[in-house]
């Protein structure tokens, strides 16, 4: 079994990075390369800037090599209590920021000519209790009559035609969800972007920041300093370099997945015939898809965890216990991939982008980011070319989590509450 993501194993790895020293002077420096900083890296440069991405490890060596394979639209939230929150209105426009988002991706895999295996497969909700049933159907009705007309209902009788397992409850299908691959998307987008002339300097981690006199910047790294007219953080759960009023406000959680050796075709058949991105409805979330190679993905929160080399196998062994419960019929399947990632929460669960002391940035996707992140840098380019209104998350606060200053010390109590959640409703 590997412990390095799929996606990253089965993709080429970019090799046009910038050699030798960080240094000169540019126009925007993006710090960070995954989808928001190589998406706004593309962006930018499109519109003419000089552009310097640095990223502390690899590009796509975080979140972004490391998920579910998901370019998801809708919510990760129920939308009926999304619009109880916001009113129907803003839940309406918040909502369809996530389909222009799925539209943004499909657009510059057109553009850019990325081969990643993108395919509007929709996604299928899951009832993972009888009253989730009611919940989802709440919100469907909710949606149907505006922001998603798309969507539907699947009662547990129909599910057979989506689903081979009865574990669940029935389910809700978003027609416009994709699927693609992660590390091929990945590689096409920092290819694009050295094609367009951004330099990406990879083992670059951003270890300073200093304001210059008027509004450049300077950045420092071990392999020297570059100076900025702008800044753009894209920084996701950083754990590096000077940015301890994000850590203040985004909470790294871990999330897991395992990926089984190739499966016979009349057996995915079976089991996820229209192959679907499917993901249920508990706070411990299960969620799985086939890859391009015929192998089962089967992802989810298995514990309230950091990721790291020993958590990745303990989460992986429960991930697997819950596969058999949705597909008892894998008991003899072999796994061929084990991998965590760390997730940027924030304490709403909704992302941030603005600008904070002078410098850009965009980040706390909490898991829902894939489609979300590379359309937010696309609009981060805009946003500092002065175009502030397109930012669909201007309006949102951002005060920092009280007793939360970087440590995940209370990752525990907050997994041991939503074990009760799920126990509980
Ligand atoms: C396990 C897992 C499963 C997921 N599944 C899905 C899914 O199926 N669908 C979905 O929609 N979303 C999913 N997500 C979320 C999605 O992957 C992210 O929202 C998205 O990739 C975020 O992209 P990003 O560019 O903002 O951050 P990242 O990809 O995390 O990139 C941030 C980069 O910044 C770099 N960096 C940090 N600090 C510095 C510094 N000081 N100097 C230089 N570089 C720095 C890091 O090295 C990193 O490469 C998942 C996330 C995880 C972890």
């Amino acid at each position: 079994m590997k412990l390095t993501p799929y996606w990253l194993d089965t993709a080429p790895r970019f090799s046009d990075g910038a050699k030798g020293p960080v240094e000169g002077e540019v126009g925007v420096a993006v710090v960070g390369g995954g989808f928001t900083g190589l998406s706004a890296s593309i962006a930018l440069a499109k519109k003419g800037a000089s552009v310097m991405l640095l990223e502390a490890g690899m590009v796509g060596g975080c979140a972004s090599g490391r998920n579910g394979g998901m370019c998801n639209n809708g919510f990760a939230q129920d939308y009926f209590g999304m619009a109880n929150r916001f009113g129907e209105t803003v839940a309406k426009r918040l909502y369809q920021s996530f389909d222009t988002a799925v539209d943004t991706v499909e657009t510059i895999i057109r553009e850019e000519g990325i081969d990643c295996d993108f395919h509007r497969v929709g996604k299928l909700k899951l009832a993972a209790k009888p009253a989730h049933y009611d919940k989802l159907a709440r919100s469907q009705e909710m949606l149907a009559r505006g922001a998603d007309p798309e969507t539907y209902m699947v009662s547990r009788q129909e599910l057979a035609s989506e689903l081979g397992s009865d574990r669940y409850f029935g389910g809700m299908i978003f027609k416009k969800s994709a699927a693609m691959h992660m590390g091929k998307f990945v590689h096409g987008l920092a290819t694009a972007a050295t094609r367009r002339g951004v330099k990406i300097h990879e083992s670059a981690p951003v270890t300073g920041l200093k304001r210059l006199n008027g509004h450049a910047h300077e950045l420092s790294t071990p392999q020297g300093v570059v100076r900025a007219r702008q800044v753009l953080l894209a920084t996701g759960t950083s754990a590096v370099g000077p940015l301890s009023y994000y850590r203040r406000r985004i909470v790294p959680v871990g999330a897991f997945l395992i990926v089984t050796e190739p499966l016979p075709i009349d057996l995915l058949d079976r089991l996820l015939p229209r192959r679907r991105n499917a993901a249920d409805t508990m706070n411990f979330v299960s969620y799985f898809r086939v890859t391009p190679d015929n192998r089962l993905l089967f992802g989810g929160r298995a514990r309230f965890a950091k990721s790291g080399a020993r958590s990745d196998i303990k989460s992986g062994k429960i991930l697997q216990r819950s596969m058999l419960q949705v597909f008892p019929s894998l008991t003899n399947v072999r796994i061929d991939y084990c991998w965590g990632g760390m997730v940027d929460m924030t304490a709403d669960r909704l992302p941030r982008a603005g600008e904070h002391d002078g410098l850009f940035y965009s980040m706390g996707y909490s898991g829902h980011g894939t489609q979300m992140s590379t359309y937010m840098g696309k609009v981060m380019a805009e946003v500092m070319d002065g175009n502030i209104s397109l930012n669909p998350w201007k309006d949102f606060d951002w005060p920092a989590i009280p007793g939360h200053f970087g440590p995940t010390w209370f990752l525990p109590l907050v997994g041991a509450y939503y074990k009760l959640q799920d126990m509980l409703h």
